[in-house]
């Protein structure tokens, strides 16, 4: 099962995928927490994301697809794709790289939210640098104040939920470039879309349900 999660900033592609990639044994690739990790080394490619993410901008496609074509032949099946593709662009290049390994888009899953959902819950937002776990110190409070309930670490506001002028930039480069990916796997019949302005529980049954009706499934208990 080859998944794809697409929505606005904030809308909870991290913290679905985290439940995704248990529940039915999937590889995640989230390239924010990838890009964030190359940031955190200063590696080549960490320097040169590092102005665009801290901005809220997207980085270069020719940067982000050639990462997913190596990881991709890597890992071949059985993924979850969070935060790719952005673009259109980026979406016809999966495409290529899919087809070269024979391999296609089982579902989108499309994580609907209200605009000042978002705003509110991207602005409380602290994660985990390590197990990359996301809380919310509204919502979802870790036990400890300021540590990760999973490995003790110390959480971190991320630099770009950190300033209402990038989450609002955010908001409009996702409207400009990711929106119109809606309307097109829509088109495809791939979109599921999933009402994500519920509690956890509410949205995570969506989301098993529309796991369960696929074709194929095996790992659906
Ligand atoms: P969110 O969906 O909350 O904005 P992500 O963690 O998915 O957060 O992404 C953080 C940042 O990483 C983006 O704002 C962008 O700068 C960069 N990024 C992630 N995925 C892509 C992509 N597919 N194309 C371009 N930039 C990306």
């Amino acid at each position: 099962m080859n998944l794809i999660i697409l929505g606005p900033p904030g809308s909870g592609k991290g913290t679905q995928s985290q439940f995704l990639k248990e529940q039915y044994k999937l590889k995640h690739l989230s390239t924010g927490d990838l890009f964030r990790d190359e940031i955190m080394k200063q590696s080549p490619i960490g320097k040169k994301a590092q102005a665009y993410v801290d901005k809220g901008q997207y980085v270069p496609d020719e940067i982000i697809n050639q990462i997913i074509s190596n990881t991709l032949k890597n890992i071949k099946h059985d993924f979850i794709l969070d935060g790719y593709p952005r673009t259109i662009s980026q979406a016809a290049w999966l495409d290529k790289v899919l087809a070269s390994l024979n391999e296609t888009i089982s579902v989108v899953l499309y994580l609907d939210i209200d605009e000042e959902i978002v705003i509110k819950r991207l602005s409380s937002r602290i994660t985990c640098p390590q197990c990359k776990t996301i809380y919310n110190l509204n919502f979802l409070p870790p036990k400890v104040t300021g540590i990760c309930d999973n490995d003790g670490v110390k959480l971190i506001k991320r630099i770009d939920d950190s300033d209402k002028n990038t989450i609002i930039n955010r908001l409009k480069t996702y409207k400009v470039a990711t929106a119109p990916l809606v309307a097109s796997y829509q088109a495809r019949g791939l979109l599921r879309t999933v009402d994500t302005n519920q509690d956890n529980s509410s949205i995570k049954k969506q989301i098993n349900s529309y796991l369960l009706s696929l074709k194929g499934n095996k790992n659906n208990d």
